[in-house]
């Protein structure tokens, strides 16, 4: 868990362009953006990935996307529209094994994904 890359940016050990934060969520600038928007959302309590999500979890991501509608609302790119990601594992493009979604808006989106 120490090596985890966003755990490093949730102890501010690594700096990241903060687009959101609260006591358990955060949401960061991509350091590679895919879209003219591109913003990383994680819970802070380290989750590997989707796949090890536990019921008791449920509550944190479910208000995370919250977090992500208004984060959106904010940034007043609700109205175009935009594209929550969650990759899961290898086959999913995972590269970072902390829970995260990606929030992608301003240019139209392709479907589907390649
Ligand atoms: P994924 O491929 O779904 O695991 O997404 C990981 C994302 O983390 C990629 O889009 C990377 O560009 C992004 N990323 C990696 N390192 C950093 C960093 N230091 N700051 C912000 N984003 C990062
Ligand atoms: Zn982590």
């Amino acid at each position: 868990m120490n090596d985890c890359l966003f755990c490093k940016i949730v102890n501010k050990e690594i700096p990241a362009k903060v687009a959101y934060e609260d006591e358990e969520i955060l949401g960061f600038y991509d350091i590679s953006p895919q879209a003219p928007v591109h913003i990383v959302f994680i819970p802070k309590k380290h989750i590997e990935s989707l796949d090890q999500l536990k019921t008791s979890d449920t509550d944190l991501i479910g208000k995370l996307h919250f977090n992500i509608a208004e984060t959106a609302r904010n940034l007043k790119i609700n109205q175009a529209g935009y594209r929550v990601v969650n990759n899961t594992g290898e086959n999913g493009g995972q590269t970072v094994f902390h829970i995260h979604f990606h929030l992608l808006a301003d240019r139209k989106l392709k479907w589907p994904p390649g």
